[in-house]
């Protein structure tokens, strides 16, 4: 990694004194800057601070260049914002740097070994996570995509907020159609960012995929389960498939086919995926994931940091509500800076970091001026977690001058949802968090390519959901359900005939799942 930096520095430091030996100078300062940049411990440190947790190394100069984008790109100074552009090219030479390193070592890349291929998801468990194998797949650079047509990303691991990036570039031609991933599986983030943003994506594929070659045309048949490279029959490199679903949402409601009101809210991490669930017929985002964008982080970020990310998003929705989930650095999305065998993550670091938690309440007063905001805790065990951040709520509300914003807790933890009615008078809300819950109840791993939405239809599961649902109820609280099951056609009947009427799904399945909901009937028929 650092060898890889020193070059891109050296490689530019030398051009920029080949362009002001021949008298441009105004090109030599723009190279120049360049150089800087590389040679800046700001990029190099979270990079190596990633790689020595495990993870992929394009990944981390990836992420920590998202991050330093993030921060320069939020800066009121146009000049300055601008550097975010420079940030990234700095990390795309980094990367083909090590990319060519990486092309040297025997047979890793560049090996059309397989020929045209077809490989399906791996049924036998998760793939390797941060191996020496996880480097960039070949349909796609990590921060340079192919300039021309639509292209699939191949990753080890993919990363949701390259996904977002990615998917959000809209220049030139390239056009993210879709990402294969190795490790993780359906309730990865990355497959839960997909979801949101309509895009196809396998998890859990056959390693093998990554010695794909390069550039050849390639179907990714996200339904089949199936990448095939080089098909024999010509067919388009890549087709879109969009679907233009007649919305039956009226104000983010629509009613059963037996007349039930229910709400459809979305699942947002980024803007882009706000206005596909709003455009969709969303009523509001009802999980607004901010971890998301942080999660290649080095530190805990700044309250302008927070700001860069959710004035975008709220700002967009027109004084729709927004449920703003506290930073979740949990699972598959603890940054580097909290990795590490034995240290805090999740929610207890981040009570443990008083600062970081008042930084990140104080944007979201802020960012939320236009339109009712709430705030959501994640992971919660104890009462206890949410009397602090309660109190530290007010202090900042006290402090700007407004009243504290609702307050409720996700009931992920198989022990919270146990005793849910513990929590029923602490707070404005609960939110099921299906993807979580499920998992712990049934002692599955969520990487496990197992892992997938229909698991919360296990009795075990329903049981639970439903217990939440009753003590919500008896509290006189509000109750959704926000993990992925909502959009799961086989799950979702199950969740209303329990009593569920506020459901947060993927931003791009919200008018599928209206559909859904509109055909449903609560209370079945009666037995002749
Ligand atoms: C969940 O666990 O169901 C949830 C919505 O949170 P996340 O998927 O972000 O862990
Ligand atoms: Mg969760």
């Amino acid at each position: 990694m650092r060898a890889a930096f020193a070059a891109v520095a050296r490689d530019r430091a030398g051009l920029a004194a080949d362009l002001r030996a021949r008298g441009e100078q105004a090109h030599a300062q723009i190279v120049e800057i360049g150089a800087l940049i590389a040679a800046d411990p700001a990029l190099l440190d979270p990079a190596l601070a990633a790689i020595r947790t495990g993870a992929d190394a394009v990944m981390a100069v990836t992420r920590a260049a998202d991050a330093q984008a993030a921060v320069l790109a939020a800066l009121p100074d146009a000049d300055l914002a601008q550097r975010a552009g420079d940030v990234r090219q700095v990390a795309a030479a980094v990367v083909a740097e090590l990319r060519g390193a990486a092309a040297g070592g025997p047979g890793q890349f560049g090996t059309a070994a397989g020929g045209p291929g077809q490989f399906s998801t791996a049924a036998g468990g998760p793939g390797p996570f941060g191996t020496a194998a996880g480097g960039p797949g070949p349909f796609g650079a990590a921060t340079a995509p192919p300039p021309e047509g639509p292209f699939i990303l191949v990753r080890q691991e993919v990363d949701p907020a390259e996904l977002i990036r990615l998917a959000g570039a809209g220049s030139g031609s390239a056009v993210l159609a879709g990402a294969v991933s190795v490790g993780g599986g359906a309730s990865s983030h990355a497959a839960i960012v997909a979801r949101g943003l309509g895009l196809p994506m396998l998890a859990g594929a056959d390693p093998r995929v990554l010695e794909a070659p390069a550039g050849h045309p390639a179907i990714l048949d996200a339904v089949a389960g199936e990448l095939i490279v080089d098909p024999a029959e010509p067919e388009p490199a890549a087709v879109m498939v969009s679907e233009a679903l007649a919305s039956p949402l009226a104000d983010g409601i629509v009613r059963t086919a037996d007349g039930e009101q229910v709400t459809v809210l979305c699942n947002v991490a980024s803007a882009a995926e706000a206005k596909l669930g709003l455009s969709g017929g969303a009523g509001g985002v009802g999980l607004l994931r901010t971890e998301i964008p942080f999660t290649g982080a080095a530190r805990w970020p700044t309250e302008s940091e927070h700001l860069a990310q959710l004035v975008p998003i709220l700002t967009g929705l027109g004084g729709k509500s927004a449920i703003v989930r506290l930073l979740d650095f949990s699972g598959d999305k603890v940054p580097p800076f909290l990795a590490g065998a034995g240290r805090p993550y999740g929610l207890a670091a981040l009570l443990g970091a008083p600062d970081a938690l008042g930084s990140q309440l104080r944007a979201i007063l802020r960012a939320g001026r236009g339109g009712p905001v709430a705030v959501l805790v994640p992971m919660v065990t104890s009462a206890d977690e949410v009397t602090q951040v309660r109190k530290q709520l007010a202090e900042v509300a006290g402090a700007a001058g407004i009243d504290p914003p609702e307050l409720g807790i996700m009931v992920e933890v198989a022990a919270t949802a146990a005793q849910a009615e513990a929590f029923g008078s602490l707070v404005d809300f609960f939110s099921i968090g299906t993807n979580d819950l499920a998992c712990d109840i049934l002692g599955i791993d969520r990487a496990d390519p197992g892992a997938e939405p229909a698991l919360a239809a296990d009795p075990r599961v329903l049981a639970l959901i439903e217990h939440v649902v009753r003590a919500g109820s008896e509290a006189g609280i509000k109750v959704s359900v926000c993990g992925d099951a909502a959009a799961d056609p086989h799950v979702l009947p199950l969740l209303l005939g329990l009593g569920v009427r506020t459901i947060s799904v993927g931003a791009a399945r919200v008018p599928r799942v209206a559909q859904w909901i509109a055909a449903t009937r609560i209370r079945g028929q009666d037995v002749p």
